[in-house]
């Protein structure tokens, strides 16, 4: 008895140090499991999606995945780790002062980092395009050149970093001046996630392909002519940047269309007279 109630004892100490509950309630808690295992999930169940026998007829690039393609792009996402280790550190340092949880401010912690994130991937990966001595960074990355859902996270630790960096940092400095929820974060990288993932999944998808195409946002042909033309199509989510700053592709609508109509490209070359 008296060894039991030591070694719990030990073991709340043990939580006490590592998850202090100050910092640590259930809302981080929570949001930290999501993001270390959401992403596996979202790419796990979009693999599964995208080759489903229902969903074939959509294929964007109908084109043979180079065999070993899948290993390559899960051995290179090893980072994916690092978004909720890195969150964790700063919430343990202080660096990032999460608020108590209110609707309001969980929305706007969500709209504040969708914004964000479309800002600056679209500015440093214009950049990792443009500038030769920043493409190594990217190199990794575009080695798929026809997506599947792993190729999303598939990338050089630079590269990695550079990304993390620019979201991280930005969470933590802002949560000094307004209200950041943990929830915003949490529902931010379920976003983010989503996008990444379903962005690399090569498939068009009756409907919701149409409802992302009228409401502005990036469908996967946007992301697939970008690894098979490399110098177009830089933007996240949405696509408006790229037509803001001429790098949208009007062989996008042409592709996208294709696809739905369940006639991709049957190899990697602009047909003619598109
Ligand atoms: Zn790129
Ligand atoms: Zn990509």
């Amino acid at each position: 008895m008296f060894h039991e109630v030591n070694t719990m004892n030990y073991l709340e100490s043990l939580r006490e140090i590592i998850f202090p509950a100050k910092i640590f309630g259930a809302e981080a808690l929570g949001a930290l499991g999501w993001i270390l295992l959401g992403q596996i999930l979202i790419m796990i169940i979009m693999n599964y999606v995208a080759q489903s026998r229902i969903f074939r007829s959509g294929r964007i690039f109908d084109v043979p995945i180079p065999a070993r393609q899948r290993r390559r792009e899960f051995i290179h996402s090893w980072h994916v780790f690092l978004d909720s280790i890195v969150l964790y550190i700063f919430l343990y340092t202080g660096l990032l002062r999460p608020s108590v949880f209110t609707w309001p401010d969980t929305l706007i912690t969500f709209l504040i980092f969708v914004v964000w994130v479309e800002v600056y991937f679209y500015c440093v990966h214009w950049a990792m395009h443009s500038f030769k001595w920043l493409r190594p960074i990217h190199r990794e990355h575009h080695r798929s050149v026809v997506n599947t859902p792993y190729s999303g996270f598939a990338s050089s630790m630079s590269e990695k970093v550079v990304l993390l960096s620019l979201a991280t940092c930005f969470m933590a400095a802002l949560s000094w001046f307004m209200n950041i929820t943990m929830s915003g974060i949490a529902a931010f990288y379920a976003y983010y996630y989503v996008i990444v993932i379903g962005g690399h999944c090569n498939t068009e998808f009756p409907f919701i392909s149409r409802t992302m195409q009228r409401l502005g946002l990036a469908t996967p042909s946007v992301h697939a002519l970008h690894h098979a033309r490399f110098n177009v199509n830089y933007g996240f989510s949405f696509v408006f940047l790229d037509r803001l700053f001429g790098t949208y592709t009007s062989e996008t609508d042409t592709l996208r269309d294709r696809a739905l109509a369940g006639n991709g490209y049957q190899s990697l070359k602009r047909p003619k007279g598109v």
